[in-house]
């Protein structure tokens, strides 16, 4: 499973889809089956009279939910259905991730002059050169769908209509009324998850989803979202504005469309703060970020990362470290493959190969961190953007809670938490990449080894709360379309164009910004495991405000704020129901004032523009 998503073949892709469908319907048939429900519930009935420890009483009562999710409960022609309808979805899931894929890589900008490049660095056009002559190209330039080829090109490329033509591929994947359409398959889809959540007794699939998450209600999500999108939306008009701007003083006779925002952001930006992106990402080659990340967990739990070049690797991409305690322990393996190919799917995630549990003696853990990451060229190694570092240290705190993790049954091992808590511990670490004590350690030019200067961290600071209300935006607009669709009781004969533009208009949204992902190709929920869970990563940006305010109090790697982080969240797994292990690490519940304050959301918002900082790093 894991190859299958990051180094995919055609042979392998043929055989996922034969395969998947079969093994999600094993795995859904498990837990519809009444034989097996018959010997789960008595343990159930009796879990407190067993004499059970906390994590015993967690994994029963964990393990009858399951079933009664999976539909073990049902009988008759509601079991039948219900079970019709889970393989119907698994196989919808895979098509769509299928189509969505083809749709990206059989997309090819092509340019054969030189006049075109106007306005890319030089960088951009060498690998757009390289991506040529990989497809048979040779002496033109090629840019594709994928993140780090499309958004230098909308960020830099002077062409405003070869903008225009590689936004809206990119939008379109999955709506282009070809053999990979993706419409009929959401149609389906919506339709099946609420009629199964209404088997269940849930009046939609949204509330069937939540129910099993820390935030328990689609009320309870609704209400964030709005809180935080009214703001948002706010800077983002006036972002637009100040965009509009310096379009008209750049004498550019135009209305800024959604084509338009990576470029006359960037020259604002480079107006307002003068970072050079790309002059920039010279201070963050690959290699010194991942030992910068590796450093911060040896400062935080005393940690150390080794090579092990004896481990085979499944590509040459591919490095593998062995994770060791303070006390010299064996704690793991973790493995990176951190570069775009096109056999590996878009997106950043962490997987295990191995969970860590303790059920037949002591099973170390093996996780690996996937992104996509541009290729080292010749002599320059992979440099990343500052949204990339997060992304490297985001990954990796997945990966830690992994790695860090000590329980004894597998199904509660590391990342097997609810949805909207999985990213708290990713997020968390992400805070550490944007101090400025810890970038001064790992962030050196890659040429002349000089550390990354005041002024620059200075321009960061500033630059982190530049965009902001556009990021919130985009990434809210998606949040919210994931919520309306599952909160639909009677979807009926959905038209996902139809509806989307509706909600969208009703949301308020302006027309130079499109969600995040449109509904074709928002894989996280049509795709993946995310269907009604798209806010998790606002919620978990709750819990990660205010877990880093612990830091900020006492000290960033103040050693009993560090242990009791390990302990009660790092080390758990999914053995203790979220808020209660959040409460034992925080000593409270999480507010949502540390993330109004942090991403300036407070309600009166000065005209600096600032605004919350979302993204949407993937997981699984
Ligand atoms: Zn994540």
């Amino acid at each position: 499973m894991n190859l299958y998503s990051a180094n995919s073949t055609p042979e392998l892709q043929k055989l996922g889809g034969t395969l998947l469908p079969r093994l999600m319907s094993n795995q859904a048939a498990l837990f519809v089956d009444s034989r097996l429900f018959s010997r789960v519930k008595p343990i159930y009935l009796q879990r407190d009279m067993l004499g059970l420890n906390d994590e015993q009483k967690r994994v029963v009562e964990r393990y009858y939910t399951q079933f009664v999710r999976g539909g073990a409960a049902l009988e008759g022609e509601d079991r039948a259905r219900f079970k019709s309808n889970l393989d119907q979805l698994a196989q919808l899931a895979v098509q769509f991730n299928q189509n969505l894929l083809s749709e990206t890589n059989r997309y090819l900008l092509l340019i054969a002059d030189a006049e075109e490049l106007a306005g890319l660095p030089e960088d951009v056009v060498a690998a757009a050169a390289a991506t040529a002559t990989a497809r048979g190209k040779d002496g033109q330039w090629a840019f594709t769908l994928q993140t780090p080829s499309r958004v230098p090109f909308l960020t830099y490329a002077r062409n405003r209509s070869l903008r225009e033509t590689l936004f809206k591929a990119y939008i379109a994947r999955g709506n282009n009324g070809n053999n990979a359409d993706n419409n009929a398959i959401i149609r389906e889809t919506v339709r099946l998850r609420a009629e199964n959540a209404q088997l269940l007794g849930h009046a939609t699939f949204a509330h069937f989803t939540l129910t099993e998450n820390m935030a328990k209600t689609p009320d309870n999500v609704g209400d964030l979202l709005m809180k935080l999108w009214i703001p948002a939306l706010d800077n983002a008009k006036r972002e637009r504005d100040a965009l509009q701007q310096v379009a008209d003083a750049e004498g550019d006779t135009l209305q800024i469309a959604a084509w338009d925002w990576w470029y006359y952001s960037e020259k604002l930006r480079q107006q307002r703060y003068a970072i050079d992106e790309s002059a920039l990402k010279a201070y963050f080659p690959m290699p010194a970020v991942r030992a910068g990340a590796f450093d911060v967990a040896n400062r935080l739990w005393g940690l150390s990362f080794s090579p092990r070049k004896d481990i085979p690797v499944y590509h040459p991409d591919v490095e593998v470290f062995e994770v060791r305690t303070a006390d010299g322990n064996h704690l793991g393996l973790l493995y990176t493959d951190y570069y775009v190919r096109d056999s590996k799917r878009p997106g950043a995630w962490a997987s295990p190969y191995r969970l860590q549990s303790a059920l037949d003696g002591p099973s170390t853990p093996i996780i690996v961190n996937v992104c996509n990451f541009a290729r080292p060229n010749g002599e320059t190694p992979s440099l990343l953007s500052f949204d990339e570092v997060t992304t490297l240290f985001h990954e990796f705190g997945h990966a830690l809670h992994g790695l860090m993790s000590n329980v004894t049954y597998p199904s509660v091992g590391g990342t097997q938490v609810p949805r909207d808590f999985v990213e708290f511990p990713s997020q968390v670490m992400e805070n550490w990449a944007a101090q400025r004590e810890v970038l001064q350690r790992f962030a050196r030019h890659y040429q002349t080894g000089e550390a990354i200067s005041s002024e620059w961290l200075d321009k960061l600071d500033a630059a982190a709360r530049f965009n902001q209300g556009f990021a919130a935006t985009e990434y809210l607009a998606a949040a919210l379309l994931d919520m309306r669709y599952h909160t639909l009781s009677e979807p009926g004969d959905l038209d996902p164009q139809a509806f989307e533009k509706n909600t969208l208009r009703e949301l308020g949204l302006i027309d130079e910004i499109a969600p995040r992902y449109t509904s074709t190709n928002f894989g996280h929920v049509f795709g993946g495991g995310y269907a009604s869970g798209y806010y998790a990563y606002i919620w978990a940006e709750v819990l990660d405000a205010d877990g880093f305010d612990a830091f900020r109090q006492t000290g960033l790697f103040d050693q009993a704020t560090a242990t009791k982080l390990r302990d009660e969240i790092f080390s758990r797994g999914g053995s203790v129901d979220p808020m209660t292990a959040y409460r034992r690490f925080r000593g409270g519940e999480p507010s949502v004032d540390a993330l109004l304050e942090k991403r300036g959301l407070k309600p009166m918002i000065d005209d600096s523009g600032e605004a919350p900082d979302v993204r949407g790093n993937e997981t699984q």
